[in-house]
């Protein structure tokens, strides 16, 4: 077995042009580790936090926090995966999925379905995991729920809203342009707001005949907040989870009263998947509804990994739609 790889290393924050593409180590193959051969990467919003240091990790870093691939070797106590098993994960655990070959704890992996290849692996993982625990688990979606969900062409957006569909709820979607509304009624949107020209709260309170949502998955952050609290039916939850447009600036408790007694969250996937029977369920719950076919992942744009810093430049520029997937 080779001792050397290649991956993207950051060594300090910045930029896209601080991912650089390098040969490194590989560290020695423990008694319950896998080695990897990814196929396919996933990119990920998160991706841009960790290299900007909005999350702050120790450097140098490899970023990536999903991937799919086929195991290389596996250590000595793990019996249960062989050499050419396809494998792929999320979830809790240190990021570095930019690279050709990566060893992981055999806990982490999911052997993954004939039925989903690497490519569509790598456009799900964290995307469809976080869908998974905030439909199911955070505000756990009823038929007839009516829901507000703020970027619904991007990664996490366009497989929330068929995942919402499914479950019968009314998906109030908000996209950046036309063309992306297109792509979210297509994928299972009711409605689209065009929310850099349309006001959000007042569109959603037509749409609701006054009413509001019963609750509002913001990724968004910053931009949206205040829209989304304007938009919630009393008692309605108010779930924060993404900052793509930066954080979301301090606020009082009393914002909520003064809105209908809301509830908010500010949920993150690792608190969700730390348990392995937790993220076991998680990840089964996913790959039923991809390989049943009520979630059929879009792939928007595929790059090289060692170009990836093109990528993030796509991403952070809002000119991505579904999920973006890196190959090696
Ligand atoms: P997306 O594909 O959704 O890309 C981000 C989208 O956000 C853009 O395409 C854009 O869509 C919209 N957007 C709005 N304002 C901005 C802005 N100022 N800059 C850039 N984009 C903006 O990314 P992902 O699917 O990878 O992730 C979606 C979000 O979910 C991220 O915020 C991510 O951090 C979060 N997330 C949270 C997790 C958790 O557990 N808490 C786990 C996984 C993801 P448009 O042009 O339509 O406005």
């Amino acid at each position: 077995m080779s001792e050397k790889t290649r991956a993207i290393i950051v060594r300090r924050y910045g930029g896209p042009e601080v991912l650089k593409w390098q040969e490194i180590k590989l560290p020695q193959l423990g008694p319950t580790d896998v080695l990897v051969h990814h196929t396919a990467v996933g990119l990920n919003f998160i991706d841009v936090y960790h290299r900007t240091g909005l999350y702050p990790l120790d450097l140098p870093l490899t970023p990536g926090v999903d991937g799919a691939g086929i195991v290389e070797a596996v250590g000595s106590d793990v019996d249960d995966l062989g050499t050419g098993d396809r494998v792929a994960y999320t979830g809790n655990g240190p990021p570095g999925s930019y690279s050709e070959r990566r060893i992981l704890p055999r806990t982490r992996l999911a052997r993954l379905p004939d039925a989903i290849d690497d490519k569509t692996a790598a456009a799900i993982m964290l995307k469809g995991c976080t869908v998974e625990y905030l439909v199911r688990r955070t505000f756990p979606i009823s038929a007839g729920d009516v829901v507000l969900l703020h970027a619904a062409a991007g990664g996490v957006g366009l497989i929330a809203s068929q995942w919402l569909s499914a479950l019968g709820a009314r998906v109030i979607g908000t996209v950046g342009s036309e063309e992306k509304g297109e792509l979210a009624q297509a994928n299972g949107c009711d409605e689209v707001i065009l929310y850099r020209v349309q006001d959000v709260a007042a569109r959603v309170r037509e749409i609701t005949g006054g009413r509001g949502v019963d609750v509002v998955y913001d990724s968004v952050g910053a931009a949206t907040f205040e829209a989304s609290i304007g938009s919630l039916r009393p008692r309605g939850m108010m779930v924060t989870f993404g900052n793509a447009s930066g954080p979301v600036p301090p606020m009082s408790p009393l914002l909520l009263s003064q809105n209908g007694s809301l509830f908010l969250t500010r949920p993150v996937l690792a608190h969700h998947y730390a348990d392995p029977t937790e993220a076991a369920n998680g990840i089964a719950a996913l790959f039923d509804m991809v390989t049943s076919g009520q979630v059929t992942p879009h792939i928007g744009q595929e790059y090289p990994l060692p170009d990836v810093a093109d990528a993030h430049r796509d991403l952070e520029n809002r000119q991505t739609v579904g999920s973006t997937v890196l190959v090696t």
